[in-house]
């Protein structure tokens, strides 16, 4: 069943991810999906202040993924799949092992890897209603 959040300006954001957290207790994989622009990244980076992650969080450009430490020493891992010609491609560098590693994945445009999109995940769409405010899908898939 999915779950509708209204996010009405960027302050929102922190408690848009406490929800999403909740929502997703026991599930290591986000799978992310919306037009370019939709916040993605932004609501990434609020999750990332939330959890302790000291590196800036940016959409991997070149090497499809970046690395992030938490505090307690564990990684995170974040795709950015925008730029995918075939989901393949995710193969070659290892996606499946970084998925099935136990760690957090934070997954853009994860669609264009939907074959291989692990269970259990979350699935975060959102929808750009205008200039600040967004609608935050979440569904689990387990
Ligand atoms: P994406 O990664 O989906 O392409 P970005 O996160 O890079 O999108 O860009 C989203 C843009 O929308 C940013 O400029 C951000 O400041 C803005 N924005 C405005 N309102 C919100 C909101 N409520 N949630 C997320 N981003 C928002
Ligand atoms: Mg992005």
């Amino acid at each position: 069943m999915a779950i509708q959040i209204s996010c009405t300006s960027l302050n929102e954001l922190p408690e848009v991810v406490e929800q999403v957290l909740r929502a997703s207790e026991g599930i290591a994989i986000w799978a992310l999906e919306g037009d370019l622009g939709a916040g993605k990244t932004t609501f990434l980076q609020a999750a990332g202040k939330h959890l302790g992650v000291r590196e800036a969080i940016q959409s991997p450009t070149f090497s499809l993924v970046n690395e992030y430490t938490l505090p307690d020493g564990t990684p995170v891992y974040h795709f950015d799949f925008y730029r995918l010609e075939t989901a393949e491609e995710a193969l070659d560098i290892g996606a499946e092992e970084y998925f099935y590693s136990g760690a957090r994945c934070w997954i853009e445009w994860a669609s264009r890897i939907e074959p291989y999109l692990p269970v259990p995940r979350l699935s975060i769409y959102i929808h750009r209603r205008d200039n600040e405010e967004r609608i935050f899908e979440i569904e689990r898939y387990e």
